[in-house]
């Protein structure tokens, strides 16, 4: 119990990176709990991604996303260095193959500068070469702050450094009702053999992530916007966006690449277009794809093998490795993005609201997870 009689003064829904940043952030100076209904950390979105380390090239110049991506990109680097968690800077290519995409690269490149991104250029022929010999790229933008980084191991060190602080980590318990008291939260949890508990807290920071608009509903809040209690909310509905993988099983083709390399980006589709990452083992993997998913649909994580979809990651892959072939790719992992984006809307930002105690963090999407050690700074800040 705090002095106040609750349980903690903080309470963190969702061990994911961005839960266990902001409880390794406020577990500073603060008692925090932190909520998940899983067995351990990282189960959802934070260990089905790309684990790219985003330079902040393509976000509208003052977003959130832009501000928090390049902060964030040297704040992973940092971080990792001084917690021993695996990160190679590795450097990104997004490259044009057609003379039309050239014009589509100008764009991304002026985004870029306005962005402020570390060390952006454009690069021709040699210099692509000399980087990818294999890559036949007319042209590209170079991102040498880029890199990859060991998901599980970069949020494993989160919550260490949180319990070091004296947080408390709770897993295979969800949160199934919150009631907001005159100073505090009731919470109410069910862990996973049925057994009912509460908690009290006087903060509650809600980084469910793709469930985030599920816990801002157990809260009340109203999920289409509009004025409750006399506090404007914001639209907290999500939709669901599906990145499925294809992995690169040959590791002839696979040496072929060193490096991220990606097509011109897709926003209106909801992604970076399918594009090719090489993590820490030298595994390459195609993909994330950009499906919308139905509402209220099960979120599936096995993936089976499709015709047309291979046929399609296929002919993406093709652009990378030339002559790639069916019998050298197979299914990968799949993830899924909490979107605040409608289809076909453009890109849309992270959401970062607080009301009274209530700190909702919705569509934290890509690039979240490079963006999560100062989304967790701007909590901090937020709550007081
Ligand atoms: C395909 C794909 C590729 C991506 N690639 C990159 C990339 O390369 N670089 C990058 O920076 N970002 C990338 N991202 C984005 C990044 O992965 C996410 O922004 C980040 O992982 C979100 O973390 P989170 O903690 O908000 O959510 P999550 O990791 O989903 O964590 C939320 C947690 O809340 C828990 N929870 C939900 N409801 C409850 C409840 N009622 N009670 C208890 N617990 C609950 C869930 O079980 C879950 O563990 C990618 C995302 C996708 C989908």
């Amino acid at each position: 119990m705090t002095g106040a009689g609750r349980d903690a003064e903080v309470v963190v829904i969702g061990a994911g990176v961005v839960g266990l940043a902001v409880a390794e952030r406020l577990s500073r100076d603060r008692s925090v709990i932190v909520i998940e209904r899983h067995e351990g950390p990282a189960r959802e979105t934070s260990s089905h991604n790309s684990g790219v380390v985003h330079a902040s090239i393509y976000y509208p110049t003052g977003s959130l996303k832009h501000r928090l991506c390049l902060e964030g990109n040297a704040a992973v680097y940092e971080w990792c260095d001084s917690h021993h968690v695996p990160v190679r800077r590795t450097g990104k290519l997004i490259a044009a193959f057609t003379e039309e995409e050239r014009g589509g690269l100008d764009e991304v490149y002026r985004q870029a500068v306005q962005n402020g991104v570390r060390g952006i250029e454009r690069i021709g022929g040699e210099r692509i070469v000399a980087l990818e010999p294999h890559l036949p790229a007319l042209e590209a933008v170079w991102s040498p702050s880029t890199g990859v980084v060991d998901t599980f191991a970069f949020v494993r060190s989160l919550e260490s450094a949180a319990r070091d602080h004296g947080a408390l980590v709770v897993y295979r318990h969800e949160v199934t009702a919150i009631e907001r008291t005159a100073s505090d939260f009731r919470i109410d949890l069910r862990d996973a053999d049925g057994a009912a508990s509460t908690l009290t807290c006087q903060v509650l920071v809600n980084a469910a992530g793709l469930r985030a608009h599920e816990v801002a509903a157990l809260a009340a809040y109203p999920l289409d916007g509009g004025v409750q209690d006399g506090v404007i909310v914001p639209v907290l509905r999500q939709s669901v966006n599906v990145g499925r993988y294809y992995d690169v099983i040959d590791p002839e083709a696979a040496r072929t690449v060193s490096r991220p390399i990606y097509p011109l980006p897709e926003h209106a589709a909801g992604g970076l277009g399918l594009h090719l990452t090489v993590d820490l083992d030298g595994g390459v993997h195609l993909g994330p794809s950009t499906e919308w998913h139905e509402d209220g649909a099960a979120l599936d994580y096995r993936h089976e093998a499709d015709a047309a979809w291979a046929a399609r990651f296929l002919e993406a892959g093709r652009r990378f490795i030339p002559g790639l072939r069916a019998d050298q790719i197979a299914p990968g992992q799949v993830g899924y993005r909490p979107k605040l984006q409608q289809p076909g809307q453009g890109q849309v930002d992270f959401l970062l609201w607080h009301d009274r105690g209530y700190v909702h963090l919705g569509g934290i999407e890509s690039p979240g997870f490079t963006s999560a050690l100062p989304l967790a700074r701007e909590v901090a800040q937020a709550v007081g």
